[in-house]
Parts: structure tokens; C-alpha cells; sequence
């Protein structure tokens, strides 16, 4: 409903799934995935509470559906938020500071492997990402930049701090999709 969804779909559907846009609770019941975009993560709480999609969002996702958060998505996603005090699902076992990297420059590209999909790197595009500053015991992470955490998945649940889809490399999509499967 808010942010950088367009390219999701279209890499979701170049991978052979379908994607459809969720901004209702009968969209919520439709899917077997949700990815969470890049945007203004208050703006999201703001719609998601408006919309009354936080309750039952996290009833889908405890559930058992996979959600893959990215930037903004991931702040959604995490159980604990520096300074934001708007309502969350609280999903994640990690904890985010926001706009982290922003200070020193206000976007960038970093080239990093991940684990389980190959020794190929992966190129991320990071704009004012959330930095995450805390893993809990069950997250895995995937991959790190400059020794910080910035590809995690626990269970069900990924979250990165860069977005993944503006380089046109599907291979986290197609980790994803394979989380769904
Ligand atoms: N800074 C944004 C936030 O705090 C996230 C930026 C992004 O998603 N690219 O929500």
C-alpha cells in the first residue's frame, strides 16, 4: 500500500509466481507469501493500523506464512524499533535502528555473498536503511556488510536492510519463493 512494491511484483512474477498487491484483510487471506516493501516505515504503521491489517497480519504470519521484509518492511517486521512509537506486529527477533547508514550518505550500493545461494555476490542498494543491531538466537544470518548484519531470515521470516530488488538479480526473490514452497 505504501512504497517500492512494483518491482517486487514484476521480479515475483518474472520467477513464475503470481503477485497481487495486499492493502485489505481479504487480500491478507489470498496469499502464501508477503513480501513488505521498501518505503517510510510510520507511513506503513499509519496504513496498516488504518486499514486494520496489523492483527490480522500477524495472526497469518504466526501462523506459518512466510513474510520477507525489506528496508522499511524490515523495521515492520522486527519485534524492536529504536525510537518509533507506532504500532508493530512485532514478528522478528531482531532489533533496528532506523536511517543508520543515512547519516553518512544517503544511498549506496554494496557487493556482498549469501550464504546458500552461491559464491556469485549479490549487489544491494541501500537508502536510508535501517541498520539491525540485534539478532535473537533462532535468526540466521545470511549475509553482512562491513561486518553488520543485513540479509537475516528466522523460520519463516527474511528481512534485509538493502533493497533487492532494483538490480534485476532475482536469486533473493528465488530464496524467497523457495521458503513459500
Ligand atoms: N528510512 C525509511 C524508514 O525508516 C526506510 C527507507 C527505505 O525503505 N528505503 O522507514
Amino acid at each position: 500500500m505504501q512504497g517500492a512494491y512494483h518491482k517486487h511484483s514484476l521480479m515475483i512474477e518474472s520467477l513464475g509466481a503470481e503477485a497481487i498487491e495486499v492493502r485489505t484483510v481479504e487480500d491478507i487471506e489470498k496469499i502464501s507469501g508477503l513480501i513488505i516493501p521498501g518505503g517510510e516505515s510510520t507511513v506503513m504503521s499509519k496504513l496498516l493500523t488504518r486499514n486494520g491489517l496489523i492483527e490480522p497480519l500477524r495472526r497469518r504470519a504466526l501462523s506459518g506464512m512466510p513474510v520477507f521484509g525489506t528496508c522499511a518492511g524490515m523495521i515492520i517486521l522486527a519485534k524492536e524499533v529504536d525510537d518509533f512509537n507506532l504500532p508493530l506486529p512485532g514478528l522478528m527477533d531482531i532489533s533496528v535502528h532506523r536511517n543508520a547508514y543515512g547519516r553518512q550518505l544517503e544511498s549506496f550500493e554494496a557487493a556482498f555473498t549469501v550464504k546458500g545461494i552461491g559464491e556469485e555476490p549479490v549487489t544491494g542498494i541501500f537508502i536510508r536503511a535501517p541498520k539491525i543491531t540485534r539478532c535473537g538466537a533462532g535468526v540466521d544470518i545470511l549475509a553482512e556488510y562491513e561486518d553488520v548484519p543485513i540479509l537475516v531470515r528466522e523460520n519463516h521470516f527474511l528481512a534485509s536492510s538493502f533493497h533487492p530488488e532494483l538490480t534485476g538479480d532475482p536469486r533473493i526473490h528465488a530464496l524467497f519463493l523457495s521458503m513459500i514452497k
